[in-house]
């Protein structure tokens, strides 16, 4: 393992928290690098922004791209690499990447969340073929065919008007009665004429041969034949790396912090979708904002130190 030099900051994970975390870091000269396994995080796979102040109608990738373009006219590029694993030892934080050590005495986790499965049969037998949690992603290849989108919050309903522009025919199911997403997106649904909304019901098994062929459902209709299933059914904090830091988490397994994104450990702020701040909103905005009082505090701190 090639050991690097040490910085005054890390802040792992380049989605919005960490990029805004980057943009600030940079402009407070602190000397830090920045590390993620997928630059711009899930923001990559949101087709359409639209309430991000200052921008108007936005893509993800579109935001992301203006995002990384600001921090390199700050000369600062994040790093690629997926780290395996996190320890903090006498005041020094370590973590340890494909083939390289970092090390640092401030660190920000601006890690993310992972996506929810429905954990039924068919779901991980057909992932790839037919089955995908990335409509954005995975969208095309449904060009004028049937597909099912699962869920009924905002991440279901943007795939939805997202696949109702690709597909023939969206079935949009949701297990309650009403949708629970933004109402400008429900709105935009109704009026779609390739969406149909199937609610109060839930998937019971994905079929097929080869690939996906149809679902069956407690309710309704009973069986629909697709071609494609999009499962879209709500977000889970990242916690894989948590757990010989030590961070505290809440029942939700939510990293817990103050109002300075401070964790429980001396050292470790987190920031973005991962965290109970902000009331668990999950926006990019939110993510923004946590990501700006992470990397001030820091900056604080250290000042304080010199
Ligand atoms: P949410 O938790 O908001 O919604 C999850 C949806 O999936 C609910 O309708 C829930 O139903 C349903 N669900 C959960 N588990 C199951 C299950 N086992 N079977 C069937 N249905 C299930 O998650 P989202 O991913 O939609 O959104 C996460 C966050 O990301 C939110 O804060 C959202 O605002 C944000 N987001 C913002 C976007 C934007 O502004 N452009 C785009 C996408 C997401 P039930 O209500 O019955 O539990």
């Amino acid at each position: 393992m090639v050991k690097k030099a040490k910085h005054a900051l890390i802040i792992l994970g380049a989605g919005p928290a960490g990029l805004t975390a980057a943009l600030y870091a940079a402009r407070y000269k602190l000397d830090f690098i920045t590390i993620g396994r997928v630059a711009g995080g899930y923001m990559m796979e949101a087709h359409e922004v639209e309430n991000f102040p200052g921008t108007g109608k936005i893509s993800g990738p579109e935001l992301s791209q203006k995002i990384f373009s600001q921090l390199k006219d700050l000369e600062h590029e994040p790093v690629r690499d997926d780290i395996q694993a996190i320890k903090k030892e006498n005041g020094t934080i370590h973590l340890y990447g494909a083939t390289e050590e970092y090390k640092t005495t401030h660190l920000i986790l601006a890690l993310g969340t992972e996506r929810k499965q429905l954990n039924i049969p068919g779901e991980q037998e057909f992932l790839g073929k037919g089955v995908s949690y990335c409509a954005t992603c995975d969208g095309f290849f449904f060009k004028e065919k049937t597909v099912a989108v699962i869920g009924g919050g905002d991440s279901a309903l943007t795939a939805a008007l997202y696949l109702g522009d690709v597909a023939d025919k969206v079935y949009l199911i949701a297990r309650k009665d009403e949708l629970a997403g933004d109402p400008s997106w429900q709105e935009k649904i109704r009026t779609h004429k390739n969406i149909e909304t199937v609610l109060g019901t839930n998937v019971k098994e994905i079929c097929g041969n080869e690939k996906v062929e149809k679902i069956i459902l407690d309710n309704g209709p009973g069986e629909i034949a697709v071609d494609g299933v999009f499962i879209e059914i709500g977000l889970t904090p990242s916690s894989a790396l948590l757990d010989n830091l030590g961070v505290s988490r809440d029942e939700k397994n939510y990293i817990i912090v103050d109002s300075r994104q401070k964790t429980s450990i001396p050292g470790v702020w987190a920031a973005g979708d991962a965290t109970t701040a902000s009331n668990k909103l999950k926006q990019i905005v939110t993510a923004c904002s946590e990501g700006a009082v992470a990397a001030t505090d820091i900056f604080q701190e250290i000042k304080k130190q010199k």
